[in-house]
C-alpha cells in the first residue's frame, strides 16, 4: 500500500479546524486532525508546502518511521506548528492501519484495559451559585467529575466562565483578540472560597478540579494549593506557566493537593522532568499538540513507570479525531486518570462526525475499525475558515499576562 495524496482542509462548522486527510492506492483512507487554535493555517502551510511531498509514494504502515522523518528530518525540530502538523499526520496513519487491519485503534494498542474513560465536564458561573447550579446540571447528565471555574470579583472577564456575560475589555474589531483583564489577589482570595462553599452545598461525593490555566507564579501557586487541600480536589490544572518545571518542586513542598499539568508542551522531554522528579500527580498533554498517539503513547508508559497517571487535554479547539484518539489511548493503557471532554455544536458534528460519545460518567468509543471519526467534505466547504484570535489578558496596570 502507498500513500497517494495528503489533503489539507481548513473549515469553520462553529471554529476552525485544520483537517489531514491521507488517502492510498487501495482506496484506505485516514482522518487526522492538526487544528492549533489561533495559529491554523501556519500549520495547514507546513503540512501542504513542506510535509505532504515527503509522504507521497511511502507506505502508511509505516507510522513510526513517518514520525521520526517528519519529527528528525527537518534539523530545526519541534515546535507548536510542526508538532500539531505531525499530529495530524500521525493520526491519519493509525486510522488507515486501523481500517486495514479491521480493527478499532485501541485493539492495535494493546486492547481495552477499561469499558469506557472517566470524563470530566466544565462547570463556570458568574457567583458560587451560579457554579453550584451549573454542578448539580452535570451531575444529573451523570458526570461524577467537574472543573469549576468563578467570575473573579474586580476583574474582567474570567477564564472557564461563560463568555459575553463578563464585561470584556478590548478591541471593537471582531476579528482581533478581546483582552481581558486579571489580578492575582482578588483571584486567589476568591477560589478557595468557591470551593468552600460548593463542599458545603454539594458534600464530598463529587470529584471537584480547577484550572488556574498557568496564571501565577510559583509561591502564589503553592500558596493556593495548599489553602485548597481541605477541600480535596481530583487536581488542580496548569498552575505554572510551562517554561518553569523546576518551580513545581516549591508546590510539592507545600501541599498534597494533586497537581496536573502539561496542555501547553509540545515535547516529550518538557513532560519527562515533572514525571521522573514525580513533581505531579497527571500529565495531560494534548495529543494534538505533542505528536499525535504516537508520541502520547510514550510519555504514558513513562509516566506509568512513575505512578503518574493521564488526563489528556480535551477542549473545544480540537477536533473529534484528536478526542477519540484520547479515548482509544484512554481505554487501553493501564495509567488512564481522567478525561476532559467537550460536547461538539451540531454543527460540528455535520462535518466531522463518529467522534467519542458519553455515557453515565465516561467517554466511549465505536469498534469501527480505526479512529471511528469522518468527515463530510462537502458540508465543510459550506464553512471557510474565519481568522479569531484566543483572548488575550493585561494586568491592571496595562502590563501583558497570560491567558
Ligand atoms: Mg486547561
Amino acid at each position: 500500500m502507498k500513500i497517494t495524496n495528503v489533503k489539507v482542509l481548513v473549515t469553520c462548522p462553529g471554529r476552525n479546524y485544520v483537517l489531514v486527510k491521507i488517502e492510498t492506492d487501495e482506496g484506505l483512507y485516514g482522518w487526522g486532525d492538526a487544528t492549533l487554535n489561533g495559529r491554523e493555517l501556519a500549520v495547514a502551510s507546513a503540512l501542504e508546502d513542506h510535509i505532504a511531498p515527503l509522504l507521497i509514494g511511502r507506505d502508511p504502515d509505516r507510522i513510526e518511521d513517518a514520525w521520526q522523518m517528519i519529527f528528525r528530518g527537518t534539523y530545526w525540530r519541534g515546535g507548536p506548528v510542526l508538532m500539531t502538523a505531525l499530529a495530524g499526520v500521525d493520526l491519519a496513519l493509525w486510522d488507515i492501519k486501523g481500517k486495514r487491519a479491521g480493527l478499532p485503534v485501541y485493539s492495535l494498542l494493546g486492547g481495552k484495559t477499561r469499558e469506557g474513560a472517566l470524563a470530566y465536564t466544565h462547570c463556570g458561573g458568574e457567583d458560587f451559585h451560579e457554579v453550584e447550579d451549573e454542578v448539580r446540571a452535570a451531575l444529573a447528565r451523570g458526570f461524577k467529575n467537574v472543573r469549576v471555574q468563578v467570575s473573579i470579583p474586580g476583574n474582567v472577564g474570567t477564564y472557564g466562565t461563560a463568555p459575553g456575560r463578563s464585561t470584556v475589555m478590548g478591541s471593537t474589531r471582531p476579528d482581533m483578540p478581546y483582552v481581558e483583564q486579571w489580578e492575582p489577589a482578588p483571584y486567589l482570595r476568591t477560589i478557595p472560597k468557591m470551593f468552600e462553599h460548593l463542599r458545603v452545598a454539594l458534600g464530598d461525593e463529587v470529584e471537584l478540579l480547577h484550572d488556574v490555566h498557568e496564571r501565577l507564579n510559583p509561591i502564589q501557586a503553592s500558596r493556593l494549593a495548599q489553602e485548597l487541600e481541605p477541600y480535596h480536589l481530583f487536581f488542580l490544572e496548569d498552575p505554572l506557566r510551562p517554561e518553569h518545571k523546576e518551580s513545581f518542586r516549591l508546590i510539592r513542598q507545600h501541599t498534597t493537593t494533586p497537581i496536573a499539568m502539561g496542555e501547553l508542551f509540545h515535547s516529550r522531554w518538557e513532560a519527562v522532568p515533572l514525571i521522573t522528579e514525580q513533581l505531579i500527580d497527571f500529565i495531560r498533554c494534548d495529543i494534538g499538540h505533542i505528536g499525535g498517539l504516537t508520541e502520547a503513547r510514550k510519555i504514558a508508559v513513562l509516566a506509568e513507570t512513575y505512578n503518574v497517571q493521564t488526563a489528556w487535554h480535551g477542549p473545544g479547539d480540537i477536533a473529534p479525531m484528536t478526542h477519540a484518539a484520547n479515548v482509544h489511548l484512554d481505554i487501553s493503557i493501564p495509567n488512564f486518570g481522567v478525561q476532559e471532554m467537550v460536547h461538539f455544536p451540531e454543527v460540528t458534528q455535520e462535518v466531522i462526525f463518529g467522534g467519542p460519545t458519553f455515557d453515565n460518567g465516561y467517554m466511549v468509543v465505536s469498534d469501527r475499525p480505526g479512529l471511528g471519526t469522518d468527515v463530510n467534505e462537502a458540508a465543510a466547504a459550506k464553512y471557510p475558515y474565519e481568522r479569531s484570535y484566543l483572548p488575550m489578558v493585561r494586568r491592571f496596570d496595562g502590563s501583558v499576562h497570560d491567558w
